[in-house]
């Protein structure tokens, strides 16, 4: 049985309209058997600002209209002849409601992610009446059933064992006769609480679904044609690239091209399945490919920004030698769930950037990090700087590749500069308003 995953992003289902293109564009092909749904864009920012508990009686009366309207717009275009999914709507936007005035919310991670929870519910329950009104043999299936997790709420680890042999019992068995739309981004602890895998973790319940399914691909529907070899909103010349490898692709997730969840290319290529990315609105257009092996390999394919980026400069304690001491400083580190991406040393200091996959975990993360080490040693940070990261192949190598980077970069001020871990990358740390002009110089220059 040749089975395709299809997954379909916030803007993919935002509306009645957006819904009927996934619904076309997955009647096109037979083998599309699973689709994954997101929440309908904007509403899980919703959920996450009632959830954080900050606003006013009146901004939440507004969250709650705004999110009502945009399902009720999708609902009043449906036929939906016994009245069956409207009462279903009601009595999910009433549930929703009562947990979202409850005084403990703020406080409570558990609860938080049974809120954010509703978001991809009300998308799969839309959806799947698409499916249906258009004579599809769809159903909804609920993901929780399959995709149990750690009890790390808001960013939860799938138990990967586990999806296999229950996908194999509880969801294979559909696809004989039927289409099965199901949610991303949820999961389900152990004792039956609902989690959620961390911002944009759609994508991530796609490629996990398409391992444990051992589908022939996986398909990311979004509002872009694929990956970009630069932002297009800073280059108007970027352009799509047809194929990526997972090396390069993760390289780029990492270092801030927003197209995929991070974690997404791990389950997809511990399983050699390849993953589509491409347009709902043009299909036709075509879309990246992201694969093991390459048809080209060139030296360079893509240019990243992480914005935003923080110099933490920690200098020696007197008594300790500097290899002492960055164990130290990774220990407190690792505590708060931070990595570190560039590293310089000196006898008397260590200067480092941070990073944590997920910028609103960054903030507070290092805040407490921060804080721990400068009990341990001074501590100086510089802000106001981005991250520029050339993505490709065989950046080592000596025949000029690099020295032609740094030529386009001759009269820009680095701050710091990183010779990747591994061929694929290239960082370098500037000015945040020198980082537009030197992706665009670099742009022009590399490709
Ligand atoms: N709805 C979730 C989010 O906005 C998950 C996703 O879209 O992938 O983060
Ligand atoms: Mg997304």
């Amino acid at each position: 049985m040749s089975l395709v995953i299809s997954k379909f992003g916030g803007t993919s289902v935002k509306n009645f309209k957006s819904m009927q293109n996934c619904v076309n564009l997955v009647m096109r092909n037979q083998a599309r058997k699973v689709v994954v749904t997101s929440a309908p864009s904007g509403i899980t920012n919703n959920l996450v600002a009632l959830g954080d508990g900050g606003l006013t009686h009146q901004q939440r009366i507004e969250i709650f209209q705004q999110i009502e309207q945009q399902l009720h717009d999708i609902l009043n275009m449906l036929v939906d002849t016994n009245g069956l999914i409207s009462d279903r709507l009601s009595i999910m936007l009433n549930d929703m409601r009562e947990l979202a005035s409850d005084p403990e919310l703020n406080i409570c991670p558990e609860k938080q992610d049974w809120l954010l929870s509703y978001g991809e519910r009300f998308a799969s329950l839309l959806l799947t009446q698409c499916f249906i009104e258009k004579g599809v043999n769809a159903v909804e299936f609920d993901i929780r059933e399959i995709l149990l997790t750690d009890e790390n709420h808001g960013s939860a680890t799938p138990n990967t064992a586990a999806l296999g042999l229950l996908a194999k019992d509880l969801l294979k068995p559909k696809l004989e006769n039927k289409l099965v739309i199901t949610q991303g981004f949820l999961g389900k602890t152990e004792s039956g609480k609902t989690t959620t895998l961390g911002r944009g973790g759609s994508d991530y319940t796609a490629a996990l679904l398409s391992e444990a399914l051992d589908a022939e691909k996986c398909e990311i529907w979004t509002d872009v044609a694929g990956v970009y070899s630069t932002d297009p909103r800073i280059v108007s010349e970027a352009f799509p690239l047809p194929e990526l490898s997972y090396d390069e692709a993760a390289e780029m997730a990492n270092f801030g091209a927003k197209v995929l969840h991070p974690a997404t290319l791990a389950p997809t290529l511990r399983a050699g399945i390849p993953v589509f990315v491409g347009s709902t609105k043009e299909p036709e257009k075509g879309g990246t490919t992201i694969v093991q092996d390459c048809e080209q390999e060139p030296h360079y394919r893509a240019i990243t920004r992480r914005r935003e980026q923080k110099l933490v400069t920690l200098q020696t304690p007197k008594l300790l030698r500097t290899n002492q001491f960055i164990g130290k400083v990774f220990s407190v580190l690792d505590k708060f769930g931070l990595s570190v991406d560039l590293i310089t040393t000196s006898e008397t200091s260590i200067s480092l950037t941070l990073n944590a996959g997920d910028q609103t975990n960054l903030a507070s993360a290092s805040k407490g990090a921060l804080s721990e080490l400068s009990q341990m040693c001074d501590v100086e940070i510089t802000s106001g700087l981005d991250l520029i990261t050339i993505v490709g192949n065989k950046l080592h190598q000596n025949n000029g590749v690099t020295s032609k980077i740094f030529a386009l970069l001759e009269d820009v001020s680095l701050r710091m500069i990183s010779y990747g871990a591994n061929p694929h990358n290239i960082s370098f740390l500037l000015d945040a308003s020198d980082s537009e002009s030197t992706i665009k110089k670099l742009h022009s220059g590399l490709f």
